[in-house]
């Protein structure tokens, strides 16, 4: 009896430390934060207007303290630093309303981390509006913590993270102090995605076409920088590297900025001259998902060189593929600047139940390092902005492309015998003409699949033999109607 008693108490103690170790670790790191931002575009007769500046910064990671690469499996140490990473920004501003948006070279950035990079700004560059936006790269140090040194350890280094923040926050303060006039042309290209692009799931539906926001100088026309969204998962070194690289969006960035031959040269190729300026790549509808695997074969256009095994030249010709197509439509079709561009802005937060076990799980035990509003639920962001005949809508995770493009199924095999709730697409709601869609911003949450498609319990989709990937990196079942109808109403509200 005494022994039982003991045992109890001893019982009690455990889950009393536990329930207390999870309460500090879910705490609500921004309390009553919550945006519900409606910023109308201003016609109006004063002069056209608009300035638009751009800021980087290195983000490269000190290699002296162990660096835990996300992405893939844990236990991946980086043992070298191939190419560096950046947080690039461009910051606009159309006489009423200023927008910033920063792209940063890693795995994802948490909401509340999104949060942090807000504040800083804020004093500095009065801005109304600030998009934060990961590459998603699989070559990057731990931002999320679910790739360490083994499964249920951390990989975050917190004096990384922190040192992330501060250096977003200054690419965008410089943004804002460079601003200057300027014009904005936008291009859409259609990418071929055979030899570049696989969709590693059924239905096979892609977000292929690149989207470009050129910016140049009002007053000579030189090339100011540029915003390049396209989609495509930077895994291209895929899971055996241990070198921190930019992956395709750096050799993307270099080549629009310096041309083919200086960024790397395999000598021999055609000299392709670059536009000069900061160019960002802001990712798409990357889930279902889209990747470059070892299954893909890409030739290099300049050296005419074909990689399939995971290499450095590889990502490099994933990049050129993308620049070039770039480069050549900017020189031989150029777009007319929009004439006298308005901005408008509209955000909102939401909240987002936490359903999947291991993400719950993962958050009490403090390895996910991000706060909840209210017991298993997260607050996320979700935007919507026009500028001139460009519309954004910003996602905040992995958006399978059916919910933006069209084309979500109901698969035999599927939990839920429903049909599409996420309809209409994204892209058929949104106003303009070219109609960007930004993935992993303001947050990264995982995968957003469509109910319809869901399939956490087997029988498994079309027969499978195991499971699929999307669902164990995803909230839930639920997030994919809530995150559709939440952009939803931002767009219609109008
Ligand atoms: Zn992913």
């Amino acid at each position: 009896m005494k022994t039982f008693g003991r045992l109890a108490s001893l019982l009690v103690a455990l889950g009393t430390a536990a329930g207390a170790w999870a309460l500090y670790h879910t705490r609500d790191r921004h309390p009553g934060y919550a945006l519900d931002l409606r910023l109308p575009n201003t016609a109006d007769a004063r002069a056209p207007h608009l300035d638009v500046g751009f800021g980087r910064e290195k983000i490269t990671p000190e290699l002296a303290r162990a660096v835990w690469l996300a992405g893939f499996a844990t236990g991946r140490r980086a043992t070298a630093v191939h190419d560096d990473l950046w947080a690039v920004a461009m910051v606009i501003d159309d006489g009423h309303h200023r927008l910033g948006v920063v792209a940063l070279d890693s795995i994802g950035l948490f909401h509340d981390d999104v949060i942090a990079i807000r504040r800083r700004v804020e004093a500095r560059t009065r801005l109304d509006y600030l998009i934060v936006t990961t590459t998603h790269n699989h070559s990057t140090p731990d931002l999320m913590g679910l790739w360490g040194p083994r499964t249920g350890f951390s990989g975050v280094d917190d004096q990384y993270r922190a040192f992330v923040v501060d250096r977003a926050a200054i690419a965008v303060a410089t943004g804002a102090n460079r601003l200057a006039p300027a014009r904005v042309s936008l291009y859409e290209i259609p990418i071929e995605t055979a030899g570049l692009v696989t969709d590693s799931r059924d239905p096979q539906v892609f977000d292929s076409t690149l989207r470009m926001l050129h910016v140049t100088s009002a007053l000579d026309g030189s090339t100011r920088g540029s915003l390049v969204n396209w989609a495509n998962h930077p895994e291209t070194l895929w899971s055996v590297n241990t070198e921190i690289t930019a992956d395709f969006p750096g050799y993307l960035r270099d080549g629009l900025e310096h041309g083919a031959n200086e960024s790397v040269g395999d000598g021999g190729g055609p000299t392709v001259r670059g536009l000069g300026g900061i160019h960002l790549y802001v990712n798409g509808a990357i889930g279902g998902l889209m990747t470059t695997s070892p299954e893909t074969t890409v030739t290099d256009p300049y050296s005419g060189r074909a990689y399939s095994a995971p290499s450095h030249e590889k990502a490099r010709a994933v990049g050129r593929i993308l620049g070039r197509s770039i480069l050549s439509t900017v020189a031989e079709r150029p777009s007319m600047p929009e004439l006298n561009p308005r901005l408008s802005v509209a955000a909102q937060t939401i909240e987002l139940p936490v359903d999947n076990t291991l993400f719950r799980l993962a958050l009490a035990a403090g390895v996910i390092d991000r706060g909840q509003p209210r017991l298993n639920r997260i607050r996320s962001e979700v935007a919507f902005i026009t500028l001139g005949s460009a519309s954004i809508a910003t996602v905040p995770g992995e958006i399978y492309p059916e919910i933006a493009n069209g084309g979500i199924v109901r698969p035999p095999g599927a939990d839920f015998p429903i049909d599409a709730i996420e309809i209409p697409p994204l892209r058929e709601l949104m106003p303009g003409r070219f109609k960007f869609l930004f993935g992993l911003a303001n947050d990264a949450i995982g995968y957003i699949i469509p109910k319809s498609e869901w399939d956490d319990q087997s029988p498994w989709l079309y027969g499978a033999s195991t499971r699929h990937y999307g669902e164990q990196v995803s909230l839930g079942p639920d997030t994919g109607p809530l995150v559709h109808d939440a952009i939803r109403r931002l767009i219609q509200e109008r």
